[in-house]
């Protein structure tokens, strides 16, 4: 059946690879020929133990990373994640650094704060509405880890290099660029990813922890909201989200198998960007809205000459099958997520969309 479908360019959830939804119809019906659908077995199967492993061991070979360091598979969102952090690694006692760069880490230090943790703000580009990537810190050699988030989904803006942060540990909310490239997990002692932006569908939340950070956990949490608890039962201390763990796998065996790792994917997705930001460049009619230095390979976020125009754009857009290109609504604008699973080609068409309809316009 021949399908229609848009260049899709929403900020989450947001375009999946095609094979990978082509496999998830087939297994819809009948998963690896059990004679069940995927969605009708039993989270204690071998079927499923076979999947959520597969995704594990898939993900530490794509990052490099050996069994010092859990990949877990929770619930809860990367939303979650804000208000688990602080409750496991900052006790008594204890104090930690965050960086904030845009809405989500706003959203991570006000989790922090409600728990009366003590924390310092190393550094934040809010007085520039967020537009950049901050250069300067001021890190306290007695945190127990620094926090930021590495794509700013809304903001369009992206760490390039990682800070310095000698031997304090970064935690990374990773949600809108995990295996965008490859990365030096030795810095990390945790990231976490809402999967709905470039990892699979929304119901998952992967949290990559390592080992010593563990040790960090006071008793008494509530037993949902401990890591050791997800570690020992490898995210099965309650029935997990089993379908949205299964197409992170798919999406990981993508990667592997038909990209080929994250270097590939990193030259497919440099070049995206590249495209699209020179047809920024070589126009005063778009204009981008993070400083060059700080532009995202992920969310590029962009203004037309009137917000008339841009609704105008953003409407003809769709009409000629090019979506989800309405910047956040805090914000306003236009943004073109171009996650893993964006094609070059969709992102050309997109480029003489936006030519032709300046020329039509200016
Ligand atoms: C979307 C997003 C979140 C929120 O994720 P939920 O899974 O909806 O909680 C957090 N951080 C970043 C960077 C995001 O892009």
């Amino acid at each position: 059946m021949e399908v229609n479908r848009i260049c899709n360019f929403n900020a989450g959830p947001a375009a999946l690879p095609e094979p990978v939804l082509q496999e998830l119809q087939e297994n819809v019906l009948n998963f690896q020929n059990c004679c069940m659908s995927i969605l009708e077995i039993s989270h204690r199967s071998n079927d499923f133990d076979n999947v959520i492993n597969d995704a594990v061991a898939r993900t530490k070979r794509l990052l490099g990373i050996g069994d010092n360091y859990h990949v877990l598979f929770l619930q809860g969102g990367a939303s979650l994640q804000f208000a688990m952090i602080p409750m496991n690694f900052l006790a008594e006692g204890r104090t930690a650094d965050y960086i904030n760069t845009g809405t989500w880490s706003t959203k991570a230090i006000k989790e922090a704060q409600i728990q009366k943790k003590n924390f310092n703000v190393a550094a934040s580009s809010e007085d520039r509405n967020f537009a950049y990537i901050p250069k300067e810190f001021s890190f306290n050699p007695d945190a127990t880890f620094v926090h930021i988030t590495s794509n700013n989904t809304i903001k369009g803006t992206q760490w390039d290099q990682f800070p310095d942060t000698g031997d304090v540990p970064l935690i990374a909310d990773m949600s809108s660029d995990f295996m965008c490239r490859p990365i030096d997990m030795s810095k990390f002692g945790m990231i976490y990813v809402g999967a709905q932006k470039n990892i699979g569908p929304a119901g998952v939340c992967m949290v990559i922890v390592r080992d010593d950070m563990l040790k960090l956990i006071p008793d008494g949490l509530p037993t949902m909201l401990d890591y050791r608890t997800h570690v020992e039962k490898n995210s099965m201390y309650n029935t997990p989200p089993c379908f949205a763990i299964y197409t992170v796998q798919l999406v990981l065996k993508w990667l592997e198998e038909t990209v080929g790792g994250l270097g590939e994917m990193e030259k497919i997705n440099r070049k995206k960007a590249e495209l699209l930001y020179a047809a920024f460049d070589e126009s005063d009619f778009y204009k981008g809205t993070a400083d060059l230095d700080s532009r995202s390979m992920m969310n590029v976020t962009f203004r037309l000459p009137s917000e008339e125009l841009e609704k105008k754009f953003i409407d003809q857009a769709a009409q000629n099958g090019l979506g989800g290109l309405k910047g956040h609504r805090s914000v306003g604008g236009c943004r073109a997520s171009i996650y893993n699973a964006t094609t070059v080609e969709n992102v050309e068409k997109l480029i003489s969309f936006m030519k032709e309809f300046e020329n039509r316009n200016k």
